[in-house]
C-alpha cells in the first residue's frame, strides 16, 4: 500500500471498520476515481455517519482524495420551497450533460427535520436525471451531521469532485442561515425567484444581494409569462441600488422555465461568464483559499470545543454551574469567570 494513503493524517491506510464487510480505503478510492455513483454514495454515507469508527475511515478517505480541481464548478442554488428548484435542477442537470457535464446534486433542507418532508424526500423528484450515468442526486441527510450542514456539504463536494463530477450543484431552501453558510463553499450563487416575486421588492434584503450573483425568474411561460417580464424589470431595477463585490459584474436576471427547458442556455452562460471574469481578475482560486480558511477556523474552533469539553473536570464543573446558575445561585458574570479560572489552569496559563 502506498505512502499515498496518509498525506497528512498519518492514519493506516489499510484501517477497515470491523464488520461483516471489510472494506478498506483502497476499495473506496479506488471506486471513487472508477467514478462508481455506489461507492459514492458508501462514502457520503460514511461522512454523515456519527459513529467513531466510521468518521476515521472517513477523514483517512478524505485524506486520500487528489487535490480539488479549478475546472470543477460548485454552484448554489437557493429558492423558496415551489419557486420550481428541483424543476429547474432537473432541466439543468440534464442540460448539462448535453454540453459534456456530469453534474452532481446535493441538497441540503434545514427545514426537513421539523417537517420530516426532505426537500429530496419525494423520491420522484428529478427521476430523469436521476437515471442517467453522468448525473448524481443526494438527498439532504435527514439529521444533523457532524460539524453541521457546511461541513457535510464540503465533503461531499470533495468527493462528488474525486468521483469525475464536474459541475457541482448545491441546492438549499434558503430559510435561515444555510445559504449563507453555501455561500462559503460554492464559486456561483444563483437566487431561484417566480413571477410575481417583485411585489415585496421594497424588502430586497442586503443579503439577498450579497449571496446571489445570478437572479432567475422561473415559470416564465404560459400566462405567467408577462408577469416574469414584469418581475425581472423590477429586479433589474432594484439590483441597480446595489453593487456587487466583484467589480465589472452585474448580476443578470434571467427568465427561464423548466417545464418548457427555456433559458437554461442563458443560466449555463452566465456562469461560465462570471467565473471567467473571476479567474480573470485572480479571484476564483483566491476566494476558495478563502474558504478553506473559514472552514480550517470554524472546525478548528469546533474540535477545540469538543475536545475542551469532552474532559472530565471541565465536563463536571460546567454541569455543576450551569445547575448553579439556572438555580439563581450564582451570576452569569461569576459563572463564566469560574470556567475561565478551570481553562486556564489546565492549559497552565
Ligand atoms: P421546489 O419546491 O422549489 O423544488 O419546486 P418544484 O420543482 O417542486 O416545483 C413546484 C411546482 O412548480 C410544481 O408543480 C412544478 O411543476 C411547478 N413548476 C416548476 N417549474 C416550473 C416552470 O418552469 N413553469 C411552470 N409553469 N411551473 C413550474
Amino acid at each position: 500500500m502506498s505512502e499515498t494513503y496518509h498525506k497528512h493524517s498519518g492514519i493506516n491506510p489499510d484501517f477497515s471498520v470491523p464488520g461483516r464487510k471489510q472494506k478498506n480505503i483502497e476499495y473506496y478510492v479506488q471506486g471513487l476515481r472508477e467514478r462508481n455513483r455506489f461507492v459514492l454514495s458508501e462514502c457520503i454515507t460514511l461522512i454523515e455517519s456519527k459513529n467513531k469508527v466510521k468518521r476515521i475511515l472517513a477523514d483517512a478517505i478524505l485524506d486520500s482524495l487528489p487535490d480539488s480541481k479549478e475546472n470543477t464548478l460548485r454552484v448554489g442554488i437557493t429558492g423558496s420551497p415551489g419557486v420550481g428548484k428541483s424543476t429547474f435542477i432537473e432541466s439543468f442537470g440534464l442540460f448539462l450533460i448535453t454540453q459534456n457535464h456530469r453534474p452532481a446534486i446535493l441538497a441540503i433542507d434545514p427545514s426537513s427535520q421539523i417537517n420530516k418532508g426532505s426537500i429530496l424526500g419525494d423520491k420522484t423528484r428529478m427521476q430523469q436525471l436521476s437515471a442517467d450515468e453522468n448525473a448524481y442526486i443526494r438527498p439532504s441527510p435527514s439529521n444533523a451531521v457532524l460539524g453541521g450542514i457546511a461541513a457535510y456539504t464540503k465533503e461531499a463536494i470533495q468527493l462528488c469532485d474525486a468521483a469525475g463530477f464536474d459541475f457541482i450543484i448545491v441546492e438549499t431552501v434558503g430559510v435561515g442561515q444555510s445559504e449563507t453558510e453555501v455561500d462559503n463553499i460554492t464559486d456561483v450563487n444563483i437566487l431561484l425567484l417566480q413571477p410575481g416575486a417583485g411585489d415585496d421588492i421594497q424588502g430586497i434584503k442586503r443579503g439577498i444581494v450579497e449571496n446571489a450573483d445570478i437572479f432567475i425568474i422561473n415559470k416564465a411561460d404560459g400566462a405567467q409569462f408577462e408577469l416574469a417580464r414584469q418581475t425581472r424589470s423590477a429586479y433589474k431595477n432594484a439590483l441597480q441600488l446595489f453593487h456587487h463585490d466583484i467589480s465589472g459584474w452585474t448580476c443578470p436576471v434571467i427568465l427561464t422555465s423548466a417545464i418548457e427547458k427555456k433559458g437554461l442556455d442563458d443560466v449555463y452562460f452566465s456562469i461560465l461568464e462570471y467565473v471567467s471574469l473571476l479567474k480573470e481578475k485572480k479571484l476564483f482560486k483566491a476566494k476558495r483559499q478563502l474558504q478553506d480558511f473559514h472552514w480550517f477556523e470554524k472546525q478548528t474552533f469546533q474540535k477545540l470545543q469538543d475536545i475542551v469539553f469532552q474532559h472530565p473536570e471541565i465536563k463536571l464543573k460546567y454541569a455543576t454551574i450551569s445547575a448553579e446558575l439556572q438555580a439563581g445561585k450564582t451570576s452569569a458574570t461569576a459563572a463564566i469567570h469560574t470556567m475561565e479560572e478551570v481553562f486556564r489552569k489546565l492549559i497552565n496559563l
